[in-house]
């Protein structure tokens, strides 16, 4: 990956009206954790296409003065970017919140300044596969995708779902499906025994921000289920189909309607990598989805430390335990396992963090570290984790270099990875 070690880009910042300027002086500044820093050369790339800018209400920018070395805070507004997928934030938005600054909805703030006339983020891409990158695809291409599927499977509503979703929320698992290609969702459970302060799906309402997605509103049959995997399969040589989405709860909770729709799927000679996105917290239903034909399991943690995952995942009638044996579990079943790391920049990386990951995937040989971006307000995050102890950070590229020097074996990435069968076992 190229970066470029002497670029300083000059702070960005807002108006009112969202217009966006580059200051003349004033150099970039990010934010790892509560530490205010100047970017690290080797994490700055051009800003990625597809990313987003956020305007950050009542949040002041904050430079860097290059003559004083002083932090200087500007009466405008602070400026984030929402990297595109693939890419994980290394550092977040500079900023002061002022008083009576609502909560930021649920997305990651990262840190972008300007510089060789073009942006610059601190990110790193993790993963060079293009399944969410839609830019050369035309909408009528999945318009007409969409109703093919609507024609060949008129009377299954989780077609009528998906299809919805491809065209009205433009949600980038659903256009795959449309589209016959890569990663089919297959949202199955309307209810979750986890309640994440981030939750996509289901916010309370004194949270003060909205979920981004509506959960599933009815159960799919295993007909239903079993008739979108082998329509995405007959597509997609490299198919996976993936329960666990963001318009859903808990997959584990409906772990017997999942075991029963894959089991037909495999018996109608069905192919491709069976995967499960879950929060881990049921161990006891894995040997009937590993019988069923299941291949992979990717848990979603913030942490390998019970205290912050307990903070983060507040889970309801299962424990950290439960999440860790069915780690051990699935590995045991011969099933891939990935991590699905909600990565927050100057915590996650941080010492004490990296010993629970490191001993984890140590002790459990899991396979795949997939870091997702955490969306949460930065400030409501630092506020809930302000007494819990995480010692110095190492910043990203560290953090990696680390755990790959230590666990060999393990591959990182931001999707869940096609398992080709045919090939020769590694690691
Ligand atoms: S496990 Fe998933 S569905 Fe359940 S609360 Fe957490 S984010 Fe929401």
């Amino acid at each position: 990956m190229a970066t470029h070690k002497h670029i300083q880009p000059n702070l960005v910042f807002a108006d009112e009206s969202g217009n966006i300027y580059d200051h003349p002086e004033l150099l970039m500044l990010c934010r790892r954790g509560g530490e205010l820093t100047p970017p690290r050369p080797d994490e700055l790339i051009p800003l990625p296409e597809g990313s987003e800018f956020f305007l950050l209400p009542g949040r002041s920018a904050l430079g860097l003065d290059p003559e004083t070395g002083q932090v200087e805070e500007l009466e405008e507004l602070a400026v984030a970017v929402f990297a595109s997928p693939a890419h994980t934030l290394s550092a977040l938005a500079a900023y002061n919140p002022r008083p009576g600054a609502p909560v930021l909805p649920l997305f990651a703030y990262g840190a972008v300044g300007f510089a060789e006339g073009r942006f610059w983020v601190c990110a790193r891409r993790v993963d060079q596969d293009r399944r969410q990158e839609f830019g050369n695809i035309p909408r009528e291409r999945i318009e007409n995708g969409a109703r093919k599927l609507l024609t060949e499977l008129p009377g299954n509503r989780l077609v009528r779902h998906l299809t919805s979703c491809a065209l009205t929320y433009g949600c980038p698992a659903a256009k795959n499906f449309a589209l016959g290609r890569f990663e089919a969702p297959l949202p199955t459970s309307r209810t979750c025994n986890a309640r994440c302060v981030g939750c996509i799906s289901l916010q309370p309402e004194e949270s003060g921000f909205p979920s981004t997605q509506n959960r599933i509103a009815f159960s799919p049959t295993e007909k239903e289920i079993c008739e979108v995997m082998l329509r995405h399969q007959a597509k997609e040589k490299r198919a996976i189909l993936s329960f666990g989405q963001g318009c859903e709860g808990e997959p584990l909770t409906e772990a017997a309607r999942i075991g029963k729709a894959v089991a037909a799927f495999r018996k109608a000679g069905g192919r491709g990598t069976v995967n499960i996105n879950t929060n881990a917290s049921l161990p006891a239903t894995l040997p009937e989805l590993a019988r069923a034909g299941v291949d992979s399991v990717r848990v979603s943690l913030n942490s390998a430390r019970q205290i912050p995952y307990d903070i983060y995942h507040r889970p309801n009638g299962y424990a950290f335990a439960d999440v860790l044996e069915s780690i051990r579990t699935a590995k045991g079943l011969g099933l891939f396992v990935s991590l699905n790391l909600l990565y927050f920049p100057g915590l996650t990386d941080c010492e004490a963090e990296w010993d629970a990951l490191s001993a984890l995937v140590e002790d459990t040989r899991l396979d795949f570290i997939q870091l997702r971006n955490l969306n949460l307000d930065p400030e409501l995050y630092l506020g809930l984790m302000k007494d819990v102890d995480f010692g110095p950070c190492m910043g990203l590229a560290n953090f990696l270099k680390r755990l790959k020097k230590t666990s060999t074996w393990l591959d990182f990435g931001y999707f869940n990875p096609y398992l080709d069968k045919s090939a020769p076992a590694t690691g």
